[in-house]
């Protein structure tokens, strides 16, 4: 876990450690920028607030993310918060640099309600607004660190904001392979979502990490004993500790029995090719036995999120019963950072995807390459990639998301609401200023109608513009019910004349 308040010089050791000739001026530019505008301004916790950008560029660099991506981080809120423009930071840091600070900075208006039925909507939302994969890798770390500092706000800010996480934030980074993201954002939030079940998980995990430790430690040891005297050349073995969140939901289908489950803790070898990895895993079995239909082939057979590794359970010294995963490093850099491998620094001079558009269309060759699984099927029916292209997202001034297709109006929003709000729209407020009905209406902005309840029915002229069906029948049907009313009327009133 890293440590709530960083500082520029540990920023600086960072991007040194990580970047071959890094331009160190870009890094510190940038955090000039933000501590002369954040200046003065002082966080919940008690911390300056710049200490809060700096953060959020140490996760960055330590994930290994193109410099300007860094420095978005640490001008990720001068914008929102301070008196600096979008222009300023794209006169002193150029066009790619502020794209990025002005789309972390429209996320904001993301908000999670508790509203079910939106979830969904508000995953895709998110995920459409960010135009740029790497802006959702700045929300992250933004995010990440404002669960680690969640403590300082008042408690229903505490709920909401954790909630959203393992609501919309922790899916999305799954999806997208982040597997250290992933948990690191769950267990922060687990924390103050479900507080008394994760004191209950920690204390399981606390406890077995006392019995296990030691033994754990010799296990380890010997692994690197049977693979250095099997002539493996480049290794590494370690403990991997299961996540608190991730047990907690292992342990509710194992009906909390906590025997069930024997990957609380495993042993992670890490090799340099795929040859190794099946060495190793017949190294083990040799050495000792494997517990019968444990052993998985992850690196045959991927899983959805790409996840690959052999997994094998086998009985230790003292039967002891221990779970190994092998993989090469190129798998291990996948399961940890999912899509953000793709966007990492490369040191062989590789040419970085400085900015890229059409990550969706990349994420979806990743995956098609699985394309002949059932599950892999199942995980883009979830992600509806489809979707995106013809779809818009946009909030009501509640937070709502409205979900509306591609050129929609106002009218279309009006009607997406409710019938009577659409037949009594007179106009409509786009991010608080006034619009026209027929303004076409984009991702991400906040709508308001305006009705006029004397308003009778709905102007004829309207279908002209909208762009959903439901807008259109009922635009046509209140113009039907006004025929007949006026029908109705010189009806009526010819039989008042002939009573006359
Ligand atoms: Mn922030």
């Amino acid at each position: 876990m890293q440590p709530i308040v960083r500082t520029f010089d540990e920023l600086n050791e960072i991007v040194k450690k990580n970047y071959t000739n890094p331009d160190i001026n870009l890094i510190r530019e940038a955090y000039v920028m933000a501590e002369n505008a954040h200046q003065g301004a002082v966080r919940l916790t008690g911390h300056p607030f710049v200490s809060h950008p700096v953060a959020v560029a140490c996760k960055l660099a330590e994930m290994k993310m193109h410099l300007n991506v860094v420095a978005a981080g640490l001008l990720h809120d001068v914008v929102e918060d301070t008196g600096i423009t979008l222009a300023d930071v794209e006169k002193q840091f150029g066009s790619d640099i502020a794209n990025l600070v002005d789309s972390v900075t429209k996320l904001k208006n993301v908000r999670y309600h508790g509203a079910d039925r939106y979830v969904e909507n508000m995953r895709k939302m998110f995920l459409a607004m960010a135009s740029d994969v790497r802006v959702i890798f700045i929300k992250f770390a933004d995010r990440q660190h404002n669960l680690q500092t969640l403590y300082a706000q008042p408690k229903h800010k505490q709920e909401r904001i954790a909630r959203e996480v393992l609501e919309i934030y922790a899916p999305i980074a799954s999806r997208l392979g982040m597997g250290e993201m992933k948990g690191e954002l769950e267990d922060l939030a687990f924390a103050y979502v479900l507080p008394k079940e994760y004191e209950h998980i920690k204390s399981i995990m606390d406890t077995k990490l006392r019995e296990k430790g030691v033994y754990m430690s010799r296990n380890i040891d010997l692994t690197n004993k049977l693979l250095q005297e099997g002539g493996i050349k480049d290794f590494q073995v370690h403990g991997r500790v299961k996540r608190l969140y991730s047990l907690y939901k292992k342990l509710k289908r194992y009906n909390n029995d906590v025997t069930k489950i024997y990957d609380l803790i495993a042993v992670r070898i890490i090799v340099s090719d795929v040859e190794e990895c099946y060495m190793v895993l017949g190294m083990l079995h040799q050495k000792w036995r494997p517990l019968p239909g444990r052993i998985k082939d992850y690196v045959a057979q991927p899983k959805p999120n790409n996840y690959q590794s052999l997994h094998t359970t086998v009985f230790s010294e003292e039967g002891q019963i221990v779970e190994y995963q092998i993989r090469t490093l190129h798998m291990h850099e996948v399961d940890e950072y999912g899509i953000a491998a793709h966007w990492r620094y490369k040191d062989e001079g590789g040419k970085t995807n400085l900015r890229d558009l059409h990550w969706m269309e990349e994420l979806m060759r990743l995956q098609k390459e699985l394309a002949s699984k059932k599950e892999f099927l199942e995980n883009l029916e979830q992600m509806k990639i489809d979707v995106f292209k013809d779809r818009i997202f946009v909030l009501t001034p509640k937070g709502d998301v409205i979900d509306l297709p591609e050129g929609a109006t106002p009218v279309d929003f009006a009607y997406a609401i409710h019938t009577e709000i659409g037949n009594k729209c007179t106009s409509a407020k786009i991010n608080d200023k006034m619009a026209n009905l027929d303004t076409v209406l984009e991702s991400g902005q906040i709508v308001e109608v305006v009705t006029d309840k004397n308003r009778k029915s709905p102007n004829a002229d309207w279908l002209k513009f909208v762009k959903t069906r439901q807008a259109r029948i009922k635009i046509k049907d209140a113009a039907r019910a006004k025929t007949k009313g006026w029908l109705a009327n010189v009806i009526a009133g010819s039989e008042e004349k002939k009573r006359k």
